[in-house]
């Protein structure tokens, strides 16, 4: 089947399959397949801060298609399809695995908090941690064994997690250090894609400024959704300003461009 091909044909009524903080699931117009709609909601501290930020999904939508459509390119499995509008992209269905896989080049947010390291410091590595995804217990940090013990991923699903999530901050920490910014920190999702017998694991939900911390290089200003959770203003104009550098939006903000333009 070619989803390339599939038109999407707006409805009024199309079944919600669920309803997240920042997006809505929608059936799609395949079997298989599902429609990712970006809201303008922006929620920080598990809902307890939540507030409207007009063109925030919009944004989101277009950034997290970038880096999808680029980690397809480059072989990395993601469940993207391709973008059907302003704030919608046709996914595959998979069944998500319950874990928020954060990825650490340089401390911040909890680690600092919780180890006690200075906020930019960078890490002797990249660190990879688990949290079981549960608004209930506010997504508490899990170790690979709770994971097998609990039967949330088998040990060799653990093993391909890990290898994309490094695969995934491969590509990101480039792909953002060619536009003057730092990754500092990224969470992803990922999901199983079953293909008749055979599954495997694929990258899943978004990448954007509102999952990752990013850092301009050289002044450190902060162009994510910490700048929301900690009320310094102006999250519209950061977002705005990595989809720009990304090549996503030219100068005035609506015509797509070609890529990504190098910051010397
Ligand atoms: N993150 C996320 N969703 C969450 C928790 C964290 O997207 O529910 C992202 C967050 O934006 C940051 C990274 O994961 O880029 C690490 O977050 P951290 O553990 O430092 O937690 P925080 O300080 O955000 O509470």
């Amino acid at each position: 089947m070619d989803f390339n091909r599939t038109r999407y044909t707006p409805m009024n009524r199309r079944r919600r399959i669920y309803e997240g903080k920042a997006k809505v699931l929608f059936e799609g117009p395949e079997p298989g397949t599902l429609i990712q709609h970006f809201k303008d909601d922006a929620t920080a501290f598990n809902a307890k801060k939540h507030e409207i930020v007009d063109g925030k999904g919009v944004l989101n939508n277009r950034i997290s298609e970038f880096i999808f459509q680029n980690l397809n390119d480059i072989g990395v499995p993601t469940h993207f399809i391709r973008r059907l509008n302003m704030r919608e992209q046709l996914i595959r269905e998979v069944e998500i695995i319950p874990l928020e896989v954060v990825v650490r080049n340089v401390a911040a947010g909890s680690l600092s908090k919780r180890l006690g390291i200075e906020e930019g410091t960078q890490l002797p590595r990249s660190i990879i941690e688990f949290y079981y995804k549960s608004d209930k217990l506010d997504d508490p940090m899990v170790s690979e064994e709770h994971i097998t013990a609990f039967g949330w991923a088998t040990p060799q699903e653990i093993d391909d997690i890990m290898a994309l999530a490094i695969r995934v901050n491969d590509f990101l920490s480039g792909l953002f250090l060619g536009v003057g910014i730092r990754l500092v920190d990224f969470k992803m999702e990922t999901g199983r894609l079953w293909e008749g017998d055979m599954m495997r694991i694929v990258l899943a939900d978004e990448i954007s400024p509102d999952s990752c911390r990013l850092w301009d290089i050289k002044s450190n200003d902060k162009m994510d959704k910490d700048r929301f959770r900690r009320d310094l203003g102006g999250l519209i104009e950061a977002y705005s300003e990595v989809a720009r550098r990304l090549g996503i939006l030219s100068e005035n903000e609506s015509t797509p461009m070609g890529g990504p333009r190098l910051v010397q």
